[in-house]
C-alpha cells in the first residue's frame, strides 16, 4: 500500500473541542452533535512543505493530498474533480461599472458541479474506513455526485431526494447505478425519510453531518490562493445552500494563514440566497449566530432551497469574522441574469452561480463592493443540468 504524505492528524468538534477517533467512520460530535473538523499537524507542514510544492502536481484537487485526509493512495477515487479555471468577466464587469470581475467556473467538475469536490474526498475517505454502503439526502447535485463517485468505488449509494429534483440529477443518479428515492417536499423531508428507511450499515454522507466532504470543498480555497498568486480577491460572493463552499473556503484561508503563506488580508465572504429561501440572510440582518428554520421553502435555485443549514453557525461565524454579507436575490433576477451572462460572456451559469452575478447590482448599492473591489463569483454548477430553468431563462424579453 502506497501511503500519502498527508499532515492529517485528528477530528475535532467545531463547537466543544472534543477530539475523535479519525481511524473509525464518524458522523457529529458524539457530545455535542455539532460538526467535527479534520486538522492537520501545520507545524510540521510549514518546516516540510512549501508553497510551491503545494501549486504542482497533477490537474485534480488530488494535488492537495498533504493538507487532505486520505493516508492511502489507493483510497483516492477521482473523476478529474477541482483544478477549475477563473475567467475574468470583462464585458459583464463593464455592463455594471466593476472593473475586478472574475468567476471561478466549478461546472467543469464530474458531474457538472462543485459537489464533485466533497464527495471525491468523502467517498475516498469512506472507502479507506472500510464503508461499503453510503447514503445522502440530497436537493440535487450532491446526490449525483456521490451516485457517481460511489459507482467509481465500487460502493453502494443511497439517494434521497424532493420529487421535483430536476429531472437530469435523478436520471443521473439511476444511471450511475444508485438506489434513488424520491420525497415528496423538501431536502429536509428527504432526510426525515432517509432516517426512518436507513439500514445500520448504510453512512451517512449528509452535509457537514460528515466530516469530510468539507476537507473537498476547502480545495476551492486553495486554488483561489493560487490562481490570484497568493493576493486573495476582496470579496467572495458564494451560493449558499448548506454552505459547505464557503465554510470551506474560509478553512483554507484560515489553514494557509497558519502555514504563513497568506499575509494579512482576508476577502469579505458573501452568502447569496434566493428571496424564497433565505435563512441565513435573515440572521445574518439579526445578527443572529443560527438560522431560523424557513417554511414553504421555493426556489429554481435547487441548490439554495435548504430550509436550515446544519452548520448554518459555521456560516454565520465566516461572514461575521470576513466582515462580508448575505443577499438575497429573486428567481426572476436570477432567470434575467443566466440570459445576459451566457450572452454577454459565452458562459451557462447555474441558477445558483448567476445568483452571485445577479446579487452584484443590489451590493454595489449599498457599499458592500466598489467599482474597483476585486470581486470573484462563484459558478458552482452548469447551467446544462437544469434545462427546465433555461427554458424558461431563453423565453425571457431581452
Ligand atoms: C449544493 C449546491 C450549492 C450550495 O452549496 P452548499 O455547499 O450546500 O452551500 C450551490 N450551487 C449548486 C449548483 C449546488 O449544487
Amino acid at each position: 500500500m502506497k501511503s500519502i504524505p498527508s499532515f492529517f492528524s485528528h477530528l475535532e468538534c467545531s463547537s466543544c473541542r472534543t477530539v475523535h477517533d479519525h481511524t473509525v467512520l464518524q458522523t457529529v460530535c458524539t457530545r455535542c452533535g455539532r460538526s467535527l473538523l479534520a486538522k492537520y499537524d501545520l507545524k510540521s507542514a510549514q518546516r516540510k512543505f512549501t508553497r510551491d510544492q503545494l501549486q504542482s502536481g497533477e490537474g485534480t484537487l488530488w494535488r492537495y493530498r498533504e493538507l487532505l485526509p486520505v493516508l492511502f493512495e489507493e483510497n483516492v477515487v477521482s473523476l478529474g474533480e477541482g483544478q477549475t479555471p477563473i475567467f475574468r468577466l470583462k464585458r459583464l464587469g463593464s455592463a455594471l461599472g466593476i472593473q475586478n470581475l472574475w468567476l471561478k467556473d466549478d461546472s467543469f467538475n464530474a458531474t457538472g458541479s462543485f459537489k464533485a469536490r466533497g464527495l471525491s474526498v468523502a467517498v475516498s475517505k469512506a472507502r479507506e474506513l472500510g464503508a461499503k454502503e453510503l447514503c445522502i439526502p440530497t436537493a440535487g447535485n450532491a446526490g449525483s455526485a456521490l451516485a457517481a463517485y460511489a459507482a467509481a468505488a465500487g460502493l453502494r449509494s443511497h439517494i434521497y431526494m424532493p420529487d421535483d429534483t430536476p429531472q437530469t440529477n435523478v436520471v443521473e443518479c439511476r444511471l450511475y447505478g444508485a438506489d434513488v428515492h424520491l420525497v415528496r417536499g423538501l431536502i429536509s423531508d428527504a432526510a426525515t425519510a432517509m432516517n426512518r428507511e436507513k439500514d445500520a450499515g448504510w453512512f451517512d454522507v449528509s452535509t457537514m453531518k460528515e466530516p469530510y466532504r468539507l476537507e473537498g470543498k476547502k480545495t476551492l480555497g486553495y486554488e483561489i490562493a493560487v490562481q490570484f498568486s497568493w493576493r486573495l480577491p476582496d470579496v467572495i460572493i458564494y451560493p449558499t445552500g448548506g454552505g459547505t463552499g464557503l465554510i470551506g473556503m474560509w478553512k483554507a484561508f484560515g489553514e494557509l494563514g497558519e502555514l504563513g503563506w497568506l499575509d494579512k488580508r482576508r476577502p469579505k465572504m458573501v452568502a447569496v440566497q434566493t428571496t424564497g429561501c433565505a435563512p441565513v440572510v435573515r440572521a445574518f440582518e439579526a445578527h443572529a449566530g443560527t438560522s431560523e428554520f424557513w417554511n414553504g421553502a421555493s426556489t429554481i435555485a435547487t441548490g439554495l432551497r435548504v430550509p436550515k443549514a446544519f452548520a448554518d453557525n459555521l456560516i454565520l461565524d465566516a461572514l461575521y469574522d470576513s466582515e462580508g454579507a448575505a443577499v438575497a436575490v429573486s428567481d426572476d433576477d436570477i432567470l434575467a441574469t443566466i440570459s445576459k451572462v451566457a450572452a454577454l460572456e459565452g458562459l451557462l451559469l447555474s441558477p445558483e452561480g448567476a445568483a452571485t452575478a445577479a446579487a452584484l447590482p443590489t451590493m454595489l448599492e449599498s457599499g458592500v463592493i466598489s467599482p474597483s473591489s476585486v470581486i470573484l463569483l462563484c459558478n458552482t454548477g452548469s447551467g446544462l443540468k437544469y434545462a427546465e430553468v433555461l427554458q424558461r431563462s431563453a423565453g425571457l424579453e431581452q
